[in-house]
């Protein structure tokens, strides 16, 4: 619908955007974000929708404000449903009261999705009590960005040293040696508890506690810069050494995902709850096949029952398989007779999808189980095996041996990696610890990539190789890489326990 939503994405981590804040974000043909909004989120935008940063749009801060509001109204007005993306709640500092205001007075039809603000977040995260029965009863969310000696200040410094809670003090870093003066010139005691938190609910998050009288130095000594939330009060006095989340067992690690953009979403979510730091590198990407031809031609074999046995090596394989024969017009029944092997139990499942039960699924995630299972299955019979463009030829030889195989092209990968990209930098800069490498493609799609620095890091250890089986091993040795851990049960899941193992 028509409609400006202005959606509060929360401190940072993607689970704590709302469930509607999500949902707009999926079905927004425009959204304009804040810089501080992690681009991560944006993974949850449209694929079709159109993206803008309001560091892009024109005019200076203050000035820029006139052109995000012409921005907003116009495209709402041309029927557009546009999500204006904010850090943590939009009527928190955010401006949003100021926004909803332009719309109005554009006419325009406006929604509030409230967000987790930093406060809130950084509490959390750090498992400190904002409030507790016993000691604090107010909490008060209050800006750091006002000089006190502007004229027209409102921030009663004399009233907040007095005030019967926690302070928690937005963009308050740049000043925070004016503030910590401001509050023990009212009388505030020095010895109250304080925290500092930068990007709290993400791996990256950094936190320093202190007395309030030495707060600076601590920051100073811990080099944290802004943006970050200062916390003051009783309640930070009680908290633990380590919160939950800075135990989480991959806590501040780097971790990269070379998974197909849409099969690294569910492993980079587990990452980021494991703690971890996570960073996509998708390495090849997965499309149609060119020619439709050959494919069509299959499925029209398998109609006429021309074959036994239909093997299908990836998930990828199965839905592509699919889809061509859904976008043909045509339906399972099609499948007939023919019965269906799957390499691994996420291929399975894809099958199980689109309510079809493999008939062979091997007990090993490797070309080698399925055709030594396979062969006595499928002796003497007609075979065909649904694939990508490229990968091991080792099935259709095997399975050559004992029954009549023919190979169609379901899908096709391509090479996608941007060398020269942010992600290359990070890993160059050695910003990254570990390297999760899902398949022999996907391994030799990077490996083929590194130079000496990356070999040397690899070599010192400094920069870890985690193949999800032996077979990417063997992948990753050819280029003299050594791999640091292989995952005992190979799937993502796997992987990651894999990672944890390497980073206890
Ligand atoms: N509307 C936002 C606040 C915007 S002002 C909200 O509700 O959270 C920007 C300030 O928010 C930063 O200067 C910092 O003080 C704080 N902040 C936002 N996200 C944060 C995070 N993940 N960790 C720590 N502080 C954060």
């Amino acid at each position: 619908m028509a409609c400006v939503y202005l959606v509060g994405a929360g401190p940072g981590a993607p689970g704590l955007m709302t469930v509607r804040g999500a949902e707009l974000l999926g079905a927004a043909d425009l959204v304009v974000y804040d810089q501080l909004v992690p681009k991560r989120l944006l993974d949850f935008a449209h694929p079709q929708a159109e993206l803008i940063c309001v560091r892009d749009l024109p005019g200076l801060h203050p000035d820029k404000y006139p052109h995000i509001y012409a921005k907003l109204a116009e495209a709402a007005k041309a029927g557009k449903c546009v999500v204006r993306l904010k850090g943590g709640d939009p009527l928190i500092f955010g401006r949003g009261g100021e926004e909803a205001e332009a719309m109005r007075a554009e006419g325009v039809h406006y929604e509030i999705v409230p967000g987790v603000t930093a406060a809130l977040a950084a509490a959390a995260y750090l498992d400190l009590p904002l409030t507790h029965r016993g000691h604090t009863s107010a909490v008060a969310f209050v800006t750091g960005h006002e000089l006190p000696q502007k004229p027209g200040n409102k921030l009663d410094w004399a009233a907040l040293a007095k005030f019967p809670g926690t302070l928690a003090i937005y963009m308050g870093i740049a000043r925070l040696p004016v503030i910590v003066a401001e509050l023990l010139k009212h009388g505030k005691d020095p010895d109250t508890p304080c925290a500092i938190v930068e990007r709290a609910s993400l791996g990256e998050m950094r936190t320093i506690t202190s007395r309030l009288e030495e707060l600076e130095v601590a920051r100073r000594a811990a080099g944290l810069e802004a943006p970050g939330l200062i916390l003051i009060g009783e309640a930070v006095g009680h908290r633990q050494p380590k919160s939950w989340f800075e135990k989480a067992p991959l806590f501040g690690r780097r971790v990269l995902v070379t998974r197909p953009r849409h099969q690294a979403e569910g492993m980079i979510r587990k990452l980021e709850t494991l703690g971890a730091v996570p960073f996509a590198l998708p390495l090849v990407a997965i499309r149609n096949v060119s020619d439709f031809a050959p494919l069509d031609a299959a499925l029209e074999q398998v109609r006429n029952g021309n074959w036994d046995w239909l093997v299908f090596t990836s998930a990828n394989g199965v839905e592509h398989f699919l889809a061509r024969l859904f976008a043909l017009g045509r339906d399972l029944r099609d499948l007939g007779n023919v019965k269906l092997a799957a390499i691994g139990a996420k291929t399975a499942e894809a099958l199980k999808r689109f309510h079809l039960i493999a008939d062979a699924v091997p007990s090993e995630f490797s070309s080698e189980g399925l055709a030594e299972e396979l062969k006595d299955r499928v002796r003497g019979q007609r075979v065909l095996l649904a694939r990508a463009n490229r990968g091991r030829e080792l099935l259709n030889i095997e399975l050559a041996k004992v029954a009549t195989v023919s190979q169609v092209t379901a899908y096709e990968q391509v090479d996608a990696v941007d060398a020269n990209g942010e992600v290359f930098g990070a890993l160059r800069r050695g910003e990254i610890e570990f390297v999760t490498l899902s398949s022999s493609n996907i391994a030799r799609g990077l490996l083929k990539h590194f130079d000496e620095t990356l070999k040397g890091r690899v070599l010192r250890g400094e920069l870890k190789l985690i193949a999800i089986s032996p077979e990417t091993a063997k992948a990753i040795e050819e280029y003299g890489c050594p791999v640091h851990t292989v995952a005992t049960v190979f799937t993502s899941d796997g992987l990651i326990e894999a990672v944890v193992k390497a980073a206890a």
